[in-house]
């Protein structure tokens, strides 16, 4: 059977202790791609083991936003901090910022936030001047700019259009900023056309170059414009593409069947941070759904360029009080256990939500063996039933659709 040819016993729970490199990476070459995914299961399963080790070398703590669930502790070393300040310095430089600037951060230093540290580091690598001023510094932003003229602002988009506003109620004189450098809100359409907020960041900041800059907790990473392409667009040109740092960032975006995606397509971002010590991690599924902007970038940077976010992937249940993801059950059953048969369907029953498995009982698996090890993956026991290849067929046509259809959620 399948499952036993795959060595499921590394794809369960499975625990990497050691950093990811590049040379790991193309060592594996097309092996690369059946290497099993990791996601926010995995960092919790690592966790207890991280947090019983006697880890000398962890140095700091940070937790995940949690804007779509609970916070997660990730933990950082001496060099994963340096990792973090060299990954964010690069973005930094990229996006046009010297050492002769005077940079004011409106984000949030403390509170266990990654970004607001990468940032001042990233700074400091520099040797730009920085002032952390957090993400609620509004009404004391006029006098001290008026002093200090910063040349660089970085902070949340929606904020720079109400701290405009505050300038100029206030009426103090002060000289344009350089450059922005936008996180939190995407600034561009899905099509990379300038979005809402890029348009009205572009009214209340005149000629001040508008960069877009974002990262994820669980990769120690992130992704920026450069400055040529963000004043490119800021001339009218088409939006740029985030740089990514290939020597600390392998990136792949896939389909639902977990192949990668044709040019330009959306897929899911799933990333392996390299070089990372605390937490390692291979292949993350994001859940972020973002595509290739074609390149090469007109700075002549011919690395990958990433688009905006423009979804999450993941939908998350709660079955029996346990919280379920049913993509990575889809990406469990198709890519690990070979399933080819099969549709997950999901439903509200007596107010909770309600999981059945249905299997094409002509599929090459015996039953009680495949139940015990998607309880393993899903840590509840699923409703599954051996059905015939008609039945599911039956099934997918209530959900009448282009692609062949894997999850059908009824709750819609
Ligand atoms: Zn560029």
């Amino acid at each position: 059977m399948l499952i036993e040819r795959r060595e499921l016993k590394h794809d369960l729970g499975e625990v990497l202790m050691r950093p990811v490199t590049r040379s790991d990476v193309e060592e594996a070459g097309e092996h690369w791609s059946s290497l099993p995914f990791m996601d926010k299961a995995s960092i919790l399963d690592q966790l207890p083991h991280v947090l019983s080790t006697k880890n000398r070398f962890l140095q700091e703590w940070v937790t995940t936003s949690g804007t779509t669930d609970t916070p997660l502790l990730i933990p950082l070393t001496e060099t994963d901090l340096e990792r973090l300040r060299e990954n964010e310095r690069r973005s930094l430089v990229n996006s046009g910022v010297r050492a002769d600037d005077r940079a004011l951060i409106f984000v949030t230093l403390d509170m266990a936030f990654m970004a607001g540290l990468a940032y001042y580091e990233g700074l400091r690598a520099i040797g730009a001047e920085t002032m952390r001023l957090g993400a609620s510094a509004l009404h004391q932003a006029p006098a001290l700019m008026s002093q200090l003229n910063p040349t660089v602002l970085i902070g949340v988009p929606s904020f720079f259009i109400r701290l405009s506003q505050e300038l100029e109620n206030s009426k103090v004189s002060v000289d344009r900023p350089r450059v922005l450098i936008c996180i939190g809100e995407s600034l561009l359409n899905e099509d990379l056309s300038p979005g809402r907020l890029y348009k009205k960041l572009k009214a209340s900041w005149p000629g001040s170059v508008i960069v877009s800059s974002w990262g994820n907790t669980e990769l120690q990473s992130s992704v920026s414009w450069c400055y040529q392409s963000a004043e490119r667009m800021l001339n009218g040109g088409p939006g740029p593409g985030g740089h990514v740092h290939e020597d600390l960032l392998h990136i792949e975006i896939l389909d639902d069947m977990g192949n990668p995606v044709r040019e330009g397509e959306v897929g899911e971002l799933v990333a392996t941070p390299l070089r990372v010590e605390g937490l390692p991690l291979r292949r993350f599924r994001t859940g972020d759904m973002i595509r290739h902007v074609e390149g090469p970038c007109c700075c002549g940077y011919k690395g990958p360029l990433l688009g905006p976010v423009v979804g999450r992937k993941r939908r998350r249940l709660k079955i029996k009080g346990t919280s379920i993801e049913p993509d990575g059950l889809q990406m469990f059953l198709t890519h690990r256990l070979g399933v080819e048969n099969f549709v997950i369907v999901i439903d509200t029953v007596k107010g909770h939500d309600h999981l059945q498995l249905l299997i094409d009982k002509d599929s090459d698996l015996e039953l009680r063996r495949f139940q015990s090890v998607v309880r393993s993956y899903l840590r509840v026991t699923p409703e599954i039933e051996l059905v015939s290849g008609e039945a599911i067929e039956a099934w997918r046509q209530r959900f009448p659709s282009r692609k062949k259809q894997f999850i059908l959620d009824m709750r819609r």
